[in-house]
Order: structure tokens, then C-alpha cells, then sequence
């Protein structure tokens, strides 16, 4: 397996893929990577001929008073685990190489980016967009992976190529979670075990959500306040928002009678996690 720290370097490598007809899988990531990140190199594996997997702590994406600094990193265990599931390359580029000093371009959304993390972190997205433009021009992908995990950054990636014609296909893969519930990330490193414990309450209420609409009930009212309570009942967890919004275009509403994304993002002491369910 390659390990690329500069852009040039990928463009050169894709060079010789394309010019051997293969084709070329893109699995972005900000590294620590588990499981859940495993799932999407494997399927990435399975779908193309070469995989890239970027390893990349984006910090345009995190406001000032956000963990950019305390972001869990190990790059020996992640290139472990890429090259056992399979991948050709991983791109791990200082922040310098992705940004010049006079760095002035964006990629910018409106309407899906205004609700759920969007408004809990209003320069998240331009910052998500942005980088995922840089990796898709510089590795030219014929396919990019993303979990349903970051269900909105899902959202707004497929809108962003949508909009921009861009060239790829991007595949949303499920969920990977922890034998008790809670969704894997490399935020849970945060928790200390009586926090990891609290941390329950997410896939809680995430799992009696989904059940209230499996079982007909169409009021998003009653679904988010049967989850909120799950969720209050926790004295370490803070809400940050329990809402359900249309699954295309990310716009509150409150019945599910059309494919609907319920999202949560909760502070359990200090830490955010988000969960989710989608209701099709
Ligand atoms: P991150 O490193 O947190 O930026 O995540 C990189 C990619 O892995 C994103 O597309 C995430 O949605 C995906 N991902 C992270 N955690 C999980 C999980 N538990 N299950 C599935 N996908 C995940």
C-alpha cells in the first residue's frame, strides 16, 4: 500500500490507474478509523479496482472553541487497517499541502446545510464541502463512500454533486454500531466509562423512535418528544437537537409520511455524538 502525502503524488499514481483502464474509489475520513470506517473501505474494495482512503483532520470544518487540537490521531494503526481491508493508498497531507497561506476559495451550500449540525455549527459544512471538492478534483474518483452515520453531510455531498455535475457516484453505506447500541466514532475515545455508559441514551432513543414509526405512528411531535424524554431521563446528556426532517432535502417536518431523516446530536458531558435513523 502507498502512502501519499502530497497531492502530486496521488495525481500521478491515479495517472498510471487510469491509464491501465482501472477504475478508482474514494473513502474520505478524518482517520481513527474503526469499524465503521472499515465498512466503507471494504465496500469501496469490493466496488473498484484501487482504493484511496484520505486521512485527513480537516480544520476548516471545525469552528475555533471546537476539538480540533484534542482529535483523537494514530496513522500507523489507520495504515494498518486500510492495508488489511485492502486499500491501494492512503493520502494523509499536512493541512499546508491541502491549504496555501492565501487560500480564498469555498464551496458553499444553502437550504440543506440551515437545519440540524448546520445550524449547531454554521461554518461546518462550507468547511466539509470545500475539502471533499479538493479530494474529489485531486483523486478523481469513479466512486466516494460516505456513512449514513453524518446522515446530513450525506445529504448535502449528494446535492453538492448533483448541482455541480459532478462525475462520480456517491454511495451511502449503513450505520455501524457498538454490540450495545451506541453508533462507532472516533469521538467515543472522549467518553470516560461513566460517560460511555450515559452515551446509551442516543441509540436509545434512536431505536424507540424507529419503532414508534414501524409501529404506524406518523406524528414527528409525538415520536421526538418519546425520544427527548429517553434522553432527559440522563443527567449527563445535554441535547443539542432531536429533529426530524425531510431525508432529501433537510427541511423540518413533522410526519412521516415521506421518507423522513430523525437525527440527534447530544452532549454527553463535554463530548457531541450525533445518531440517526432514517424512516423510508
Ligand atoms: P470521519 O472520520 O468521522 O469524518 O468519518 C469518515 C466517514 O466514515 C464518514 O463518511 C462517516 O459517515 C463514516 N463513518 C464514521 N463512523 C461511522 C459508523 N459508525 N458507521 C458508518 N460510517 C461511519
Amino acid at each position: 500500500m502507498i502512502l501519499a502525502t502530497t497531492v502530486n503524488d496521488v495525481k500521478e499514481q491515479v495517472k498510471v490507474w487510469r491509464a491501465l483502464g482501472l477504475s478508482v474509489g474514494l473513502v474520505p475520513t478524518m482517520g481513527y478509523l474503526h469499524e465503521g470506517h472499515q465498512s466503507l473501505i471494504k465496500r469501496a474494495v469490493e466496488e473498484n479496482d484501487r482504493v484511496v482512503v484520505s486521512v485527513f483532520v480537516n480544520p476548516i470544518q471545525f469552528a475555533p472553541n471546537e476539538d480540533l487540537e484534542s482529535y483523537p490521531r494514530d496513522l500507523d494503526a489507520d495504515c494498518r487497517l486500510c492495508q488489511e481491508t485492502g486499500a491501494a493508498m492512503v493520502f494523509h497531507p499536512e493541512p499546508s499541502e491541502m491549504y496555501a497561506e492565501d487560500f480564498t476559495t469555498f464551496v458553499d451550500m444553502t437550504g440543506v446545510t440551515k437545519e440540524l449540525c448546520g445550524k449547531s455549527r454554521p461554518t461546518h459544512f462550507r468547511g466539509v464541502c470545500t475539502v471533499v471538492n479538493k479530494l474529489f478534483n485531486i483523486v478523481t474518483p469513479d466512486r466516494a463512500y460516505f456513512g449514513q452515520k453524518d446522515a446530513q453531510q450525506l445529504a448535502v455531498i449528494r446535492r453538492m454533486v448533483r448541482d455541480l455535475n459532478m462525475n462520480l457516484e456517491i454511495v451511502g453505506c449503513p450505520i455501524i454500531r457498538e454490540a450495545d447500541g451506541l453508533a462507532k466514532s472516533s469521538r467515543n475515545t472522549y467518553l470516560s466509562d461513566e460517560e460511555r455508559k450515559a452515551a446509551l441514551v442516543l441509540s436509545k432513543a434512536i431505536f424507540a423512535g424507529e419503532k414508534l414509526i414501524k409501529d404506524g405512528e406518523q406524528d414527528g411531535e409525538k415520536v421526538l418528544a418519546a425520544m427527548r424524554e429517553i434522553i432527559e431521563a440522563e443527567p449527563l446528556a445535554r441535547i443539542d437537537y432531536v429533529e426530524m426532517v425531510k431525508w432529501d432535502s433537510i427541511e423540518i417536518y413533522h410526519r412521516a409520511d415521506v421518507p423522513v431523516l430523525v437525527a440527534i446530536a447530544v452532549y454527553i458531558g463535554k463530548t457531541r455524538l450525533i445518531d440517526n435513523f432514517i424512516a423510508e
